[in-house]
């Protein structure tokens, strides 16, 4: 389908595909005209040409010596050839513009895809695998290559596959034989390789995925002394891809020697036989013989080509169905888009009787919870670890549906209500801290839109961070390194916190955001909260 989007490129490869075969059918055909108009008295193929060619032909040839025939059709022969590697040239070229268009589109539908989903369905996946799947979707272009060169090669078998049975229809079969013997021997080897790409392909995904999920966690692996063990676990995944690619590649190389074995020995056998069976006339049969034989070579790349392809296509296909299954929307959930745009809380969000069960969990999370925030209050919810707060936020951010009840936003069903508008309203401090290795100010941002310099200082003035980061050396251009390692936990939690104010919410949800402050910032943080609850409505775990 993304192929059929360019159909321009599409169809200019395959027509430029098409006539330079057209052309190599009609260099071989002149050039096996040329040597029988030298050997032979009545011109073979000129049986063939239909009435009213052959009328007109037959005249002109009669006003021109043998010889000067002889160079006529050279000279015809090499400008057929010259075109047709014309030909050949622009339809690579298109191929080649398609293929790489093909790369972009496959991973940005990839990248498109990921965003898309919702937060339930994404958080299935390990990001180093997402990370390899996006890398993965590039591969749909290599479809494009093999399709060019598939309508190439099968266009030119065609075409020689026509020059041969005008010259000899018994040899042309005794030529297919030999080249279908040489199908039929590279099934099993077809089936080898499908397997072992659908263990590299499987490999390569487990190496991106330990790779992104050790990679992450810098400091752990040192602070328990496992960076070795992190090493061997992705050395052991990238071992087996390069082991499954090692021994493709090895049964691979076999099938080129293969392939001349069984052709020099089909040509070795036309000759002989052409020659015995010829008898007195041999001398005459040989040259017909010898263009018979240059066809044979020059369709031997083209079986050669397609025989390869479907080795090619043996082991893209593993690789292109697990990108297919990967960008499939059926089986996955997606972000609402539309719905109700959400302005203003005016009234109050009311939880009904809600309950709700993780997916692949077999109790509830949270269940029959009732309870009502009234616009503008400052509400806590309390409770042990595990008992179902913090999925009580994410069920408040319509990042997860309620199995059970309804969430009531000014009375209106939260599930009808579109989801950015509504979370744009919305500013979230979570218990853990996520910086981006930027700026403090990008980090404060966070790719909104519409947000001032002004807006910057007054959120992290609220939030209590202006002050210190005035202080670093380059403000609020300072960057933060990984995951803020440069700052301290309280320090990043206030960054946090003005990236949750900067866009002014109506409601703000403070999920455990004061656990990294100390005593002092915390006390300041709760004065900032007590200052803000008159305008917003406010939710503390
Ligand atoms: P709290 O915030 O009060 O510590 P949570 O809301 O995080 O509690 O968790 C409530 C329950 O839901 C816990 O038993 C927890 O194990 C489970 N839970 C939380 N997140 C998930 C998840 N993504 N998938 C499955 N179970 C989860």
């Amino acid at each position: 389908r993304l192929m059929l989007r360019r159909p321009g490129r599409l169809s200019l490869m395959l027509t430029t595909g098409l006539v330079a075969a057209v052309f190599e059918g009609g260099t071989l055909g002149l050039l096996g005209l040329s040597v029988n108009v030298l050997t032979d008295d009545t011109v073979m193929l000129m049986e063939e040409l239909p009435d009213f060619l052959d009328n007109k032909l037959g005249l002109y040839l009669q006003n021109i010596s043998r010889g000067g025939l002889f160079l006529l059709l050279i000279g015809f022969a090499v400008g057929a050839q010259i075109l047709k590697g014309l030909l050949s040239y622009v339809s690579m070229i298109a191929q080649i513009g398609l293929s790489y268009e093909l790369v972009s589109d496959g991973q940005n539908m990839a990248t498109g895809h990921v965003m898309n989903m919702s937060y339930s369905e994404v958080t299935k996946y390990p990001s180093g695998q997402l990370g390899a799947l996006i890398d993965q979707s590039g591969m749909i272009s290599q479809i494009v290559t093999e399709v060019g060169k598939a309508s190439r090669a099968i266009l030119m078998t065609l075409s020689y596959v026509g020059v041969m049975l005008l010259m000899s229809p018994l040899l042309t079969i005794a030529a297919l034989v030999i080249f279908g013997i040489l199908w039929v021997a590279l099934s099993g080897i077809v089936k080898v390789l499908k397997q072992l790409s659908v263990r590299a392909i499987e490999s390569e995904i487990d190496t991106w995925r330990w790779s992104i999920e050790y990679l992450n966690a810098p400091r752990l692996l040192r602070l328990f002394g496992t960076t070795e063990v992190a090493k061997d676990v992705i050395h052991e995944f990238r071992r087996k891809r390069i082991a499954a690619e090692k021994h493709g590649a090895v049964i691979n190389a076999a099938i080129l020697p293969v392939f001349e074995i069984i052709t020099v020995f089909g040509a070795g056998v036309f000759l002989i036989c052409g020659y015995l069976f010829s008898g007195e006339s041999a001398i005459k049969v040989v040259p017909g013989l010898f263009v018979f034989v240059l066809v044979f070579f020059r369709l031997k790349p083209q079986v050669k080509m397609l025989s390869d392809l479907r080795l090619e296509m043996a082991k893209l296909l593993p690789r292109l169905s697990k990108v297919g299954g990967f960008l499939r929307i059926d089986d996955k959930n997606f972000e609402k888009i539309g719905g109700i745009q959400f302005k203003r809380l005016t009234s109050s969000i009311q939880f009904n009787d809600v309950g709700f069960c993780y997916d692949g969990s077999d109790t509830n999370a949270v269940s029959a919870l009732s309870f009502e925030i009234p616009r503008g209050d400052t509400i806590a919810l309390v409770g042990e670890s595990g008992s179902g707060k913090s999925t009580i936020v994410n069920l408040l951010l319509a990042l997860y549906r309620p199995s059970l009840g309804e969430i009531l936003v000014d009375g209106s069903n939260l599930g009808v209500i579109d989801s950015s508008t509504w979370r744009e309203r919305i500013g979230v401090v979570d218990q853990e801290v996520y910086l981006l290795n930027t700026s403090i100010k990008e980090n404060i941002i966070f790719g909104r839109q519409n947000i001032s310099d002004l807006d910057i200082y007054r959120a992290a003035n609220t939030a209590l961070a202006h002050e210190f980061i005035e202080n670093l050396e380059n403000g609020y251009q300072t960057v933060v390194g990984d995951r803020g390692h440069k700052l301290s936990g309280g320090q990043q939690q206030r960054i946090a916190l003005a990236r949750a104010l900067v866009s002014n919410p109506d409601i703000l949800v403070l999920d455990e955001a004061t656990s990294s402050l100390d005593s002092i910032s915390e006390r300041y943080i709760q004065k900032a909260i007590e200052n803000m609850h008159e305008s917003r409505t406010i939710i503390v775990i």
